[in-house]
């Protein structure tokens, strides 16, 4: 995700006489460097306009950097203030915007992220103080018009193709189409099971295809929302979707929000694809009105999550994520792996034992604390070492100056000279070697320490709150400022969960 800097000095910064336009430059830069590490930004080019025109055209710098945002080079600007970008006439200011807008570039101040994507964002709208919000509708709703036409001429307008499709570019025009792959007879026999003798649900149906060895597309196991999936998307009768997740603005407690609603069957347009069907028209509306008639079977409930370790645990055995399912005593962590030997364990056991783990964890940490005279002594040791091998690197030197007085001196004959010489040059370079490993010694030292040392206290606030938690979301999150991942092992149900825990330092 590159990024990138624009520094320009502006008429509002010769205000301050005092200071020199280089030091102004200079704290600028600085800003927009903090500006990118906050928010982790990644730059990889600095432009700096010298020559300070009003206009575009007195601007060479900024000519470039409109080219190469038109060109979709940015994924954002970084400037102190959005007025660096374009001031002067309206027609620039057009320019500008349009040059952003079409590209999705962001503009990344240190106040504020302007987000062109966001087509919520009133804020850059108003940067369209230079165009008027009409026009700026006027091309937002052009660019969706281009993709619906797109999709109205059965062209295919989504990135990933779906499960048993490949996409492959039209000839002579633009867009794409899909064309079936190997998975293709997967997605039939999906189709024919369900609505087959056997009347099977998408779960079971899951475990038929899992036993078979039939795999998603990203090559793990069927679940019964993931058949589910296949058997409701129109894509498979040779179809497309338009207007199947518009954006809709809503407010939640007081914070506008921009949420892309799945669209349920019927709510959206279905339009005659360019691409073969794997199934009959008939077929797939057979599939909707037995998923439709299921689904009335299971009350509707929000969806709300459960899971405290959700996105955190893996099962050692197998390498895939676990599974929460309810029961009576609050859920219990499994693996969905067929045929994985690995066994479930209660949720509340498990939130137990990981705090355990933690609070052991802290207790090493803290061991370091108590250690940390040690620590420091070890870092000055290294430092006394390093003075000691700089003061060796000079005596050694001042005998190899010596040796050339002594040839001249005729002291030495030319071969003892050389022979001298190489010996004493291996010395300096070992020593060399050996500063260098010392150094290295010490960051890791000191880093391993500064990271041991913001652990901590993150720690003990996941061991001083977790239990006074009530969702699982919230337990959720928490768990996640100190952890990366924790791996689970039961491979019988007569051994005690095992938990390994991946604790997330910094970087
Ligand atoms: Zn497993």
């Amino acid at each position: 995700m590159p990024y990138c800097m624009y520094l320009r000095k502006s008429r509002k910064d010769s205000d301050h006489p005092g200071q020199a336009e280089e030091d102004v430059l200079i704290r600028h830069e600085q800003l927009l460097w903090e500006t990118a590490q906050r928010l982790g930004l990644q730059i990889e080019a600095i432009y700096r306009e010298v020559v300070s025109g009003d206009s575009i055209a007195g601007r060479p710098v900024m000519q470039q950097l409109l080219r190469e945002v038109s060109a979709g080079d940015w994924d954002g600007v970084l400037v102190v203030e959005i007025e660096r970008l374009a001031r002067g006439d309206t027609q620039d200011q057009g320019a500008v915007a349009k040059a952003f807008q079409y590209n999705g570039t962001k503009i990344i101040t240190p106040m504020k992220v302007y987000d062109p994507n966001d087509e919520f964002d009133e804020e850059y709208f108003e940067f369209g103080l230079y165009m008027s919000r009409r026009e700026l509708k006027t091309i937002n709703r052009r660019l969706m018009r281009g993709r619906q036409a797109s999709a109205k001429q059965g062209k295919y307008i989504g990135g990933i193709p779906p499960f048993g499709y490949e996409k492959q570019k039209l000839p002579d025009q633009k867009g794409y189409t899909l064309i079936p792959n190997t998975d293709a007879d997967t997605v039939r026999l999906i189709y024919s099971l369900y609505l087959g003798e056997n009347s099977l649900g998408t779960g079971e149906l899951a475990t038929v295809l899992n036993n078979s060895g039939y795999r998603t597309q990203k090559k793990h196991f069927w679940s019964g929302s993931t058949v589910q999936k296949i058997l409701s998307n129109p894509v498979y009768m040779g179809k497309i979707k338009i207007g199947y997740r518009p954006k809709v603005k809503v407010f939640e407690n007081g914070v506008q929000k921009v949420i892309r609603p799945v669209k349920a069957f019927g709510e959206y347009t279905l339009i005659d694809g360019l691409h073969e069907g794997l199934i009959s028209e008939e077929e797939w509306y057979q599939a909707a009105e037995k998923l439709k008639s299921s689904a009335l079977v299971h009350t509707t409930k929000k969806y709300k999550p459960q899971n405290p370790f959700s996105g955190l645990m893996k099962c050692q055995l197998c390498g895939y994520a676990m599974k929460r399912q309810t029961n009576a005593r609050g859920g219990s962590m499994y693996c969905v792996t067929p045929g994985c030997p690995c066994q479930y364990t209660d949720v509340a056991t498990l939130e137990l034992q990981l705090l355990e783990a933690l609070r052991q964890s802290l207790s090493a940490f803290s061991h370091t604390e108590s250690e940390r005279n040690v620590i420091a002594d070890e870092i000055k040791r290294t430092e006394q070492q390093l003075v000691q091998l700089r003061r060796e690197q000079e005596r050694l030197q001042r005998q190899l100056g010596n040796l050339f007085d002594l040839l001249e001196q005729g002291i030495y004959d030319k071969s003892t000279f050389v022979s001298r010489r190489t010996h004493l040059e291996e010395q300096l370079a070992a020593l060399a070697e050996t500063a260098a490993q010392l150094e290295q010694q010490r960051g890791l030292t000191q880093t391993k320490e500064a990271q041991a040392a913001a652990l901590i206290p993150r720690i003990q606030s996941v061991l001083d709150t977790y239990l006074h938690l009530n969702s699982a979301l919230e337990k959720n999150r928490l768990l996640k400022t100190v952890l990366r991942r924790i791996d689970y092992l039961r491979p019988d149900r007569d051994t005690p969960p095992a938990l390994t825990l991946y604790l997330k330092f910094e970087d």
